[in-house]
């Protein structure tokens, strides 16, 4: 038996195989895939809020001439 640290699978937490690695398998990958894109990578969608909110400040200074 070859003593190799094999991480647990961040999924499902059994040893991950080292074709898949860091998970045991490809259907776990895919799950983190899956989190990965529905979780970390929301792109901001403003659509609702006005531009005019976030106008550079600095830029409308003729008031204090
Ligand atoms: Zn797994």
């Amino acid at each position: 038996m070859a003593k190799v640290p094999t991480k647990a699978c961040p999924i499902c937490g059994k040893p991950a195989v080292e074709k898949y690695r860091p998970f045991c398998s490809a259907r776990c990958a895919d799950v983190d895939l899956n989190r990965w894109l529905t979780g970390s990578y929301v792109i901001p969608a403003r659509d609702d809020e006005p531009e005019d909110d976030k106008s550079i400040p600095g830029s409308d200074e003729d008031d204090n001439i």
